[in-house]
């Protein structure tokens, strides 16, 4: 921090919530101090990100999609312009049609109002019309893409870093004062304002751990396929395909509800290498095996806003499932919230669990 352990605002957490928050911030015109303890089983880190707007076996389209994804493109547009990197792709995503009843329903869908951008009938297959097992047949999702959230976080921790603005620290809730003024210390700290992003580990916050929070463990596979040559996204079978480049791919991933701890596991990678095989024909090498668990909420919506009654402490989390989407549009509004007083959509307002 520069020249002073007082600030307006402390961020605890550095993921894609903590990042993208501090990012408005400081568009908005105030640099926060960041504490994060960077770990391996961190979401963003583990994550696809992919930005999907057609969700779901019914194809339904993901909610508030037509302003999140905009915004999202725009965001990491401007990111990447600051940290002078590449974090967004568009890429469609293949849809497989397990039977017949699928295709009608993805026939059906894609002629109903709102649709149209973003489905198409006729899929063009491209390697994998040679090198996938065929399903019943393919859709094709449009106007989707990823975000490499680990990139884009490690980038801004390093601009952070950069600007006196980060340290790494795994925060103990139990160091929190609040001060005569109102303001709370921490450590040689003080700010107005603190903002808690620490993803699911919010379970472990005794501020906020109230609320229904729930995390979904996720395991994943980065195999190095040469010769596959796939350039679009893949989703069959429950199994996401999606290519990094450099004939890497992100094979992915479970989604378990239940878990007792956060680390890979030899059936996790069982599970994921059988069904790779099931759907590609081809030799791979296995170059990471990760697991993390998303931030999710029992009512699908992200957690934002004040503690209730701990004036001054604020979250950002329940990014779930979509983060890579949602982030952008809900950093922004907090930002504007924390510096404008502007409203909190009452969907996402942390106070919607009050009683
Ligand atoms: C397997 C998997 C696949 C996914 N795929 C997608 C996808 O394709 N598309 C998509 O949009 N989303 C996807 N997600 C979800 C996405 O990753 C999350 O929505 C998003 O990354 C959450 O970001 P976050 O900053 O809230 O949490 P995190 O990324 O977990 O970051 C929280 C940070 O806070 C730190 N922290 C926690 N507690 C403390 C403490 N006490 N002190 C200091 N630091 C602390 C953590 O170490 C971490 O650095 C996926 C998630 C998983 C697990």
């Amino acid at each position: 921090m520069i020249g002073s352990d007082s600030t307006h605002f402390i961020l605890i957490g550095q993921g894609l919530a903590g990042t993208l928050l501090h990012f408005f911030l400081s568009k908005g015109g105030q640099e926060a101090f960041v504490l994060d303890e960077p770990r391996p089983d961190a979401a963003s880190r583990v994550a696809a990100g992919l930005m999907n707007p057609i969700t779901g076996r019914k194809f339904v389209k993901s909610w508030r999609v037509d302003e999140l994804l905009p915004a999202a493109w725009e965001t990491y547009r401007e990111l990447e312009a600051q940290l002078g990197l590449s974090v967004f792709y568009r890429a469609n995503i293949l849809r497989a049609w397990a039977r017949q009843q699928d295709e009608n329903q993805w026939l059906e869908r894609s002629g109903w109002p709102g649709y149209e951008p973003y489905m198409l009938d006729e899929a063009e297959l491209g390697q994998y019309a040679r090198k996938l097992h065929p399903a019943h047949g393919y859709g094709e999702v449009t106007r989707s893409g990823r975000a490499d959230l680990g990139r884009l976080v490690d980038a801004y921790r390093e601009y952070l870093r950069s600007r006196e603005l980060y340290r790494e620290e795994a925060v103990d809730y139990s160091r929190f004062e609040k001060q005569a003024d109102g303001r709370w210390q921490y450590g040689e700290l003080t700010a107005g304002r603190v903002v808690f992003c620490e993803g699911y580990r919010a379970v472990f916050n005794p501020f906020f751990n109230h609320l229904p929070f729930r995390g979904a463990k996720g395991e994943v596979l980065i195999v190095h396929m040469p010769g596959a040559g796939f350039e679009k996204i893949v989703k069959q079978a429950g199994l996401f395909i999606v290519p990094l480049g450099e004939d890497r791919y992100w094979i992915g991933s479970a989604y378990q509800n239940q878990f007792e701890h956060t680390r890979p596991t030899p059936e996790g990678r069982a599970r994921l290498e059988a069904r790779l095989q099931q759907l590609v024909d081809l030799p791979y090498e296995l170059l990471e095996h990760r697991a993390a668990v998303r931030p999710t909420v029992k009512d699908r919506r992200p957690f934002l806003g004040e503690h209730p009654q701990q004036k001054g402490l604020y979250l950002f989390n329940g990014l779930g499932t979509k983060g890579a989407s949602l982030g952008p549009f809900f950093a922004r509004q907090l930002a504007e919230h924390l510096l404008h007083g502007a409203p909190l959509d009452p969907e996402v307002d942390i106070r919607r669990f009050d009683s």
